[in-house]
């Protein structure tokens, strides 16, 4: 089944919920960056807040960039995502392996370590909106809802789930973000945190088979919300050219370029997000330094 991301709304307006499976995308991330378990669910609970959260930006050129870095034995954590759902992300060090700290959970939190997430939003002005906070457990799902809580002010609950098999491959992978608008009460906002508390962990949903529409319906159980019909379709997608890749040669300055031509010759670069590879030779390079000249 395609990965989905569907949108609801409380008749009275109180509530917004945007609900995810990303199964695919994950899966492709997994196999891309040859992740293993710990960092898969890492990367892909990561992943699918950026889907959510790109779905949520209004320009169809806005970007948002998700950053997590601590210290534990995962280093940094990234995702990229877009209006379109469009996501990218990478892990620094992919083949962490700790033991679990609950029996049958992958232990993201220690893999994370303490830390900062950075969630910058890039909306066409001039400078992007950044926001920095501190990381709560390093569950990557908690530490968002403590950014929307601390940055947005807007009481959020964020639910990420990834299932990896037993080969490294991911079963299910998905995730909601419920918000509550200002002016919701205080009441809308206990009997949420009471139906939530009591749900299942978003990959005991999933695997039990449950649609975004379903995720939706049980979050939400007791209030009245309509599902936009319009769902989106999330996709892995690094948009990474070959003009990038020059345009980034020349802005690390002509000093650091004409080292690299005096030391190595020729570069190669390779794309964090995707592994595709960019050979510049050495007349390639000394074309971009007279660039970074001018
Ligand atoms: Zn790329």
């Amino acid at each position: 089944m395609a990965d989905t991301i569907l949108r609801g709304m409380s008749s009275d307006g109180n509530i917004r919920i945007f609900a995810a499976d990303t199964t695919q995308l994950v899966g492709t991330a997994q196999k891309m960056h040859a992740t293993f378990p710990i960092a898969t669910a890492a990367l892909g609970r990561l992943l699918t807040a950026a889907a959510m959260m790109g779905s949520m930006l209004k320009g169809q050129e806005d970007t948002l960039t998700l950053q997590i870095r601590g210290d534990g034995p995962l280093g940094g954590v990234v995702a990229v995502g877009n209006a379109k759902a469009q996501v990218k992300g990478y892990v620094n060090n992919p083949k962490v392996i700790l033991p679990d700290r609950v029996a049958g959970k992958l232990n993201v939190g220690g893999a994370v370590g303490a830390g900062t997430l950075c969630v910058i939003m890039d909306l066409g002005m001039k400078e992007p909106y950044i926001a920095q906070t501190q990381l709560v457990t390093g569950e990557i799902a908690e530490d968002l809802t403590a950014y929307y809580a601390e940055s947005e002010q807007l009481p959020t609950a964020v639910a990420l789930g990834v299932l990896v098999d037993t080969d490294g491959s991911v079963i299910k992978a998905g995730g909601f973000i419920l918000q509550l608008m200002p002016g919701s009460g205080d009441d809308c906002a206990q009997r949420l945190e009471r139906t939530i508390a009591a749900l299942p962990p978003v990959t005991t949903m999933l695997s039990d088979g449950m649609s975004c529409e379903d995720m939706i319906f049980a979050v939400t159980q007791g209030f009245d919300v309509v599902i936009y019909n319009q769902p989106i379709t999330p996709e892995y997608r690094c948009d990474c050219t070959r003009r990038r890749v020059e345009k980034a040669l020349i802005s690390i300055g002509r000093q650091e370029l004409e080292d690299m031509i005096n030391e190595q010759g020729s570069a190669e670069l390779t794309c964090q997000f995707c592994d595709a590879a960019y050979d510049f030779s050495k007349q390639q390079l000394e074309a971009l330094l007279k660039k970074a000249e001018n």
